[in-house]
């Protein structure tokens, strides 16, 4: 989805401030060698460097490496949420709390190399808006997760109208003006990589090789992905809604042509009782229909409800290094 080399003025990185954003849930293990990544890859990069930190209602010792890390050392802020919010309401005050010129959410656990981002930033500079990584190696992952994620993207972008590139996360450079953007939008359903596609600007690709998880373990169970996946579709597309109309007048139009079919035998070949069998068939898949429609009209008008409350997407229980 690379769009062509953007017109203009090329941009400069000099005297800008890149924030990183980062959402962790139990990533204590790995934190160390997380900052050290850091370090090692921007430092040397020419922008100042502003690392926001989102814990999101770790049970491990998180909060407290965060704290300490705070303390020592100005670049650092956190954002301790109430609880456990999930990954996109993490971002989400990630995204709101970060002051820089560019944003770059990454994940805690090191499968979103920082060294990606020299690339990111050079691409910024000719112009791009948005520079996203796109995972071309995706060995770290299981081949489960590979084939039910291939198929989630190509659902996905058949269905949606705004598609997003294939096997992209939320590991990206953003430019300020984009990240307003997303903030602006009001719903509470936050499918950040739908969201990400569907504010447009100039975006470009950066191919990687995504590297299996550095410590700690996945927050994502399959039943977790699912709901993911849900989510993203009712998000981004009303097709599940709309397609029932089109089965309801197809099986419509089966039902007369099978009842006139059955009222010429009836004439021709006179009364035939038995037919409990297909009777029988057509109840019960009628049925089953029905029951799949209402199921689809709840899953948009529960996702309806949730947004009507209106609540916000996540509390916040302390702050630090920001008043500095
Ligand atoms: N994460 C989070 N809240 C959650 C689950 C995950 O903030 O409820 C963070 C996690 O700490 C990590 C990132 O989101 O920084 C990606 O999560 P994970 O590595 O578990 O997902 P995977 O890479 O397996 O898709
Ligand atoms: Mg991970």
């Amino acid at each position: 989805m690379t769009s062509p080399p953007p017109a203009g003025a090329p941009r400069s990185r000099r005297g800008r401030t890149l924030s990183l954003v980062a959402p962790m849930h139990n990533e204590a293990a790995g934190l160390d060698a997380l900052f050290a990544r850091i370090d090692m890859a921007l430092s040397g990069l020419g922008v100042a460097l502003e690392i926001v930190c989102v814990d999101d209602g770790s049970r491990d010792e998180t909060l407290a490496r965060l704290r300490d890390r705070a303390a020592a050392d100005p670049r650092v802020k956190v954002i301790a949420l109430t609880r456990n919010f999930g990954k996109e309401a993490a971002l989400s005050a990630g995204l709101d709390a970060a002051t820089g010129d560019m944003v770059v959410p990454i994940d805690a656990d090191l499968q979103d190399p920082p060294e990606l981002i020299a690339e990111f930033l050079a691409l910024w500079e000719q112009g791009y808006d948005v520079v996203y990584g796109v995972r071309s190696d995706r060995t770290s992952d299981t081949a489960l997760k590979r084939t039910t994620a291939g198929l989630f993207y190509r659902v996905f972008n058949l269905l949606s109208d705004y598609p997003i590139p294939a096997s992209t996360g939320d590991f990206r450079l953003m430019d300020r003006a984009v990240v307003e953007a997303v903030k602006a939008l009001p719903e509470r359903n936050r499918f950040m990589k739908g969201l990400f596609a569907w504010v447009g600007f100039r975006q470009a690709g950066v191919p990687y090789a995504r590297p299996p998880r550095e410590a700690g373990e996945t927050s994502w169970g399959y039943v977790k992905l699912w709901r993911f996946a849900v989510d993203g579709l009712t998000a981004f597309t009303t097709l599940p809604l709309r397609v029932w109309t089109g089965v309801g007048v197809v099986t419509a139009l089966l039902a007369v042509a099978g009842g006139v079919g059955l009222i010429v035998r009836v004439l021709v070949a006179g009364r035939d009782v038995p037919g409990y069998a297909s009777l029988m068939v057509v109840l019960l898949f009628g049925f089953a229909l029905q029951l799949i429609a209402l199921g689809v009209l709840g899953e948009y008008i529960g996702r309806m409800y949730h947004e009507v409350k209106g609540r916000p997407l996540y509390l916040v229980r302390e702050r630090l290094g920001f008043d500095r």
